[in-house]
C-alpha cells in the first residue's frame, strides 16, 4: 500500500499541469495513469491557446489568463514545447458571416480583448493562397501555439523534478472514502491511499466518478485531423472559418449535408517545423478513435474551398480524438459537496489545451485552501445538478 498526500487520476496535459502546479506549491503528488502518459485526448488534438473563439466575458477571460500562464511556462520551464503566439484569424465567406463577425469583434472589444476586423486586403497579405472570394475576417493578437504532447511531457518532467512520482500502465479500478477523511484506490498495479483526490481522467472522468456515486456529465466529442507535409509557405498562424464558432456553439450554417453531418469547419495550424494540421469534425459517436475515412475526405475538401492551393499537399497521416463535451462547453474545475478533498477537473472539450494551464493552478490553490486566481463560480460541479432540479 503507497500513500500520498495528492493523488492525481490521469496522465493527460490537465492531470500534469496539475502535478507541476500542486508539487510546486508544496504538495507531495502522486499521478497515475492507466496507459502510457499523454496517450489520450491530449495526443490527439491540435495545439491551440485560443481566446478568439471563446464566447466573450468569463470564458475568454479565463483564456486570457491560461494564455498568460502559458507565456510564464515558456520563460519558466526547462524544455522547449514550440510555443510561438502569433495571434489567430477566422476568415468570412459570406457578407452574413461578415456582419456576425463584425458583432463578434465588438463585444469582444467592450469585454477588453484584443480583437480587429480584417478586410479582403489583410486576408490577402494573410497569405497568397487563399480563396479569391473570401470578403475577410478577424484576428485576436493574443493567440498562442505549443506541441501539445511536448507541454504535457514538460509538465510532467518538471513535476518529477518537484518531487511528485508517476506512475503508468496503472488503471483505477475502485475509489473509496473512509471514515478517517482519506482515500483508498484500487488499481491495476496495487492499492494507493491518498488525502486528496484529483480526478482528471477527461473523457473517462465519469467512470472515476461513479467510483463514488457521482453522475459526472461529460460525453465524448470525436474530432478528426489531417496532417499534412512540409511545403512552401502557406501561412504563419492559426486560421479558421467563422463557422467554425457555429459548429462549436451549436447554429445553423450554410454547408452541404455531410459536412454538417460530420460538423466540419476548417482550422488550419502550421505547426514550427511547417508541417500542417488540418481539421477538424465533431461527432457524438461514442469511444471509438478509428479514423473514418468519409470524415477525413469532408475535411480535406472544406480545407481546398478555403485554400485551392491544399490540393496539392501529400498527407502524412490523419487522426482521430476525443473532446471531453460537457454541454455549457465549460470544464468542471471543482470541488464536489459532500466529498471533502475530492476535486474534478475534466470536461474540457476542444480547449483543454488552451485552459491547462489556469486549471492547474486554480487546483493547487484548492488544494492549499487559497483564494482561486478567477473566480470558478461557473466551473462548479454542482451547476448541473442545479440546473436538473430548476429544470
Ligand atoms: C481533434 C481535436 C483537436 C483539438 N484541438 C485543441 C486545440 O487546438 N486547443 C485546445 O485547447 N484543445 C484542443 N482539443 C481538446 C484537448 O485535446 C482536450 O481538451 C484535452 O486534451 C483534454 O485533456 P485531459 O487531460 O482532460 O484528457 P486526456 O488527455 O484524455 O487525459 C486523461 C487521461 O486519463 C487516463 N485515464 C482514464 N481512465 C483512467 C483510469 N481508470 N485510471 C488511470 N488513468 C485513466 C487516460 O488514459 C488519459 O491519458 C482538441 C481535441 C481534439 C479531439
Amino acid at each position: 500500500m503507497r500513500h500520498c498526500d495528492v493523488l492525481v487520476i490521469g496522465g493527460g496535459i490537465i492531470g500534469c499541469s496539475i502535478a507541476y502546479y500542486a508539487s510546486k506549491y508544496g504538495r507531495e503528488v502522486t499521478i497515475i495513469e492507466k496507459g502510457e502518459f499523454v496517450s489520450g485526448t491530449s495526443s490527439r488534438c491540435d495545439g491551440n491557446i485560443l481566446a478568439i473563439d471563446k464566447d466573450p466575458g468569463f470564458d475568454s477571460q479565463m483564456s486570457l489568463f491560461s494564455q498568460r500562464l502559458v507565456d510564464e511556462w515558456s520563460k519558466d520551464l526547462g524544455n522547449s514545447f514550440e510555443y510561438r503566439a502569433p495571434g489567430s484569424i477566422l476568415v468570412c465567406e459570406s457578407d452574413e458571416e461578415m456582419e456576425a463577425a463584425k458583432r463578434w469583434v465588438d463585444r469582444q472589444k467592450a469585454a477588453g480583448l484584443p480583437f480587429r476586423m480584417l478586410d479582403r486586403q489583410d486576408i490577402r497579405q494573410e497569405s497568397p493562397y487563399f480563396a479569391d472570394d473570401l470578403l475577410g475576417g478577424l484576428e485576436c493578437a493574443t493567440d498562442s501555439t505549443v506541441n501539445p504532447y511536448l507541454l504535457a511531457f514538460t509538465l510532467l518532467e518538471e513535476a518529477k523534478k518537484q518531487g511528485a512520482k508517476a506512475w503508468k500502465q496503472t488503471e483505477v479500478k475502485q475509489v473509496k472514502k473512509e471514515e478517517n477523511g482519506t482515500f483508498t484506490v484500487d488499481t491495476s498495479n496495487g492499492v494507493f491511499t491518498a488525502d486528496h483526490v484529483v480526478n482528471a481522467a477527461g473523457v473517462w472522468a465519469p467512470r472515476i466518478g461513479e467510483m463514488l456515486d457521482l453522475s459526472i456529465p461529460i460525453e465524448p466529442r470525436k474530432g478528426h485531423i489531417i496532417v499534412a507535409s512540409r511545403q512552401q509557405h502557406v501561412g504563419s498562424r492559426k486560421v479558421m472559418e467563422f463557422g467554425y464558432l457555429i459548429s462549436k456553439f451549436g447554429g445553423v450554417r450554410r454547408v452541404d449535408p455531410i459536412t454538417e453531418k460530420y460538423g466540419v469547419a476548417l482550422v488550419f495550424e502550421p505547426t514550427e517545423s511547417q508541417n500542417f494540421l488540418i481539421g477538424s469534425s465533431r461527432e457524438f459517436v461514442g469511444f471509438n478513435t478509428k479514423v473514418n475515412n468519409e470524415v477525413i475526405k469532408c475535411i480535406a475538401n472544406r480545407a481546398i474551398r478555403f485554400y485551392p492551393k491544399m490540393a496539392d499537399m501529400m498527407v502524412i497521416r490523419s487522426y482521430a480524438g476525443l473532446r471531453p463535451w460537457t454541454e455549457d462547453h465549460l470544464p468542471i474545475i471543482s470541488s464536489v459537496e459532500g466529498i471533502p478533498n475530492y476535486y474534478i477537473a475534466a470536461g474540457h472539450e476542444g480547449d483543454g489545451i488552451s485552459l491547462a494551464a489556469v486549471t492547474g493552478k486554480i487546483i493547487e490553490e484548492l488544494i492549499n485552501e487559497k483564494e482561486t486566481s478567477i473566480p470558478i463560480e461557473p466551473l462548479r460541479f454542482e451547476r448541473f445538478k442545479e440546473r436538473v432540479i430548476t429544470g
